[in-house]
């Protein structure tokens, strides 16, 4: 599903933010990505995400060489293919969270009815069936961030990439961010899942460790 080959990315400045990476997922991975501020962690999940290009090596998603497909193409597999969330939500202040994960859509182009009709069942498989006509603002962090997954995951994407999703939330309300993770991997969806939390790591089914821009062989 990932395969990262000899991966570097430089930034400008000359800050090697991720050195000489190789790492492969396998379709219906679970697997959190752990390391110290600054190891490296996000920009190798934009990476993998394709929302940014490696400086040297190949990245492979899905069976698409990123360095072979154009902006535009990257673009269309992203929307299509990877689904993102941030510890921050990302999501917008003045619309319902039915809106909100009906957004998640606009790309692969159905209807607004069946954007909506498929927003909703997202929302009910994540729990929030009861909220769907809540605004950010009136919704806790935990279902806030639940509206982000609902919205990444309504198009069925391939891989869910998560940066810190459980960040901003209080333990109980990360623990059900966890718990939602894991339904979704059952049913099939492979995910990658960067967190600080040790005891969240250490449940998961996989852990990489990244130090330095390095991925610390296990
Ligand atoms: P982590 O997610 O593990 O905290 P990052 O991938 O965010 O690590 O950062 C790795 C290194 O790259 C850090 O030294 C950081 O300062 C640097 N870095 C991250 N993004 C940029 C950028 N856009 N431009 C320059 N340097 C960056």
């Amino acid at each position: 599903m990932v395969e990262l080959e000899g991966v570097t990315k430089e930034y400008a400045g000359g800050v090697v933010a991720v050195r000489d990476v190789s790492l492969t997922v396998q379709a219906g991975e679970l697997a959190a990505i752990v390391g110290p501020s600054g190891s490296g962690k996000s920009t190798m999940l934009h990476l993998i995400g394709t929302l940014d290009r490696p400086s040297a090596g190949a990245v492979r998603i899905d069976g698409h060489e990123v360095a072979a497909l154009k902006d535009r193409q990257l673009a269309a597999l992203r929307a299509r293919r990877i689904g993102f969330v941030f510890q921050q939500f990302h999501l917008a202040v003045g619309q319902s969270a039915l809106d909100n994960v009906a957004d998640g859509l606009l790309y692969a182009g159905p209807s607004r009815a069946e954007r909506r009709r498929r927003a909703e069942d997202a929302l009910r498989r994540v729990g929030l069936g009861d909220r769907l006509d809540h605004r950010p603002n009136e919704l806790s962090g935990g279902e806030r961030q639940r509206v982000a997954i609902a919205r990444a995951v309504v198009g069925e994407p391939a891989i869910l990439l998560a940066d810190e999703p459980t960040g901003n939330l209080d333990s109980a309300s990360g623990a059900g961010v966890v718990q939602l993770l894991r339904e979704l991997h059952q049913a099939g969806t492979t995910i990658l899942v960067i967190t600080h939390d040790q005891e969240i790591a250490a449940s998961l089914p996989r852990q990489i460790a990244m130090r330095d821009g390095e991925v610390v062989p296990s």
